[in-house]
């Protein structure tokens, strides 16, 4: 299946500004390794607020 919400976890800092915005709570910072992951992309609005927020463009949405 296409992947809707990709993260660059080399890129992604952890900061949480994606999980704090997200409208659908699908973002979240996982604690062991503390990079953004997605856990139900399918819920995601594709409107890109989560790729704006972010300090260093780690997000993009299909
Ligand atoms: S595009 Fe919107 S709903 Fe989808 S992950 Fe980003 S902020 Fe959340
Ligand atoms: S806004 Fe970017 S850097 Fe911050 S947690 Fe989300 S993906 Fe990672």
């Amino acid at each position: 299946m296409e992947k809707i919400v990709m993260i660059d976890e080399e890129l992604c800092v952890g900061c949480g500004a994606c999980v704090t915005l997200c409208p659908k709570k699908i973002l979240y910072i996982q604690e062991t390794s503390g990079k953004c992951k997605v856990s139900d992309e399918l819920k995601c609005d594709r409107l890109r607020g989560c790729e704006k927020v972010c300090p260093v463009s780690a997000i993009k949405i299909a």
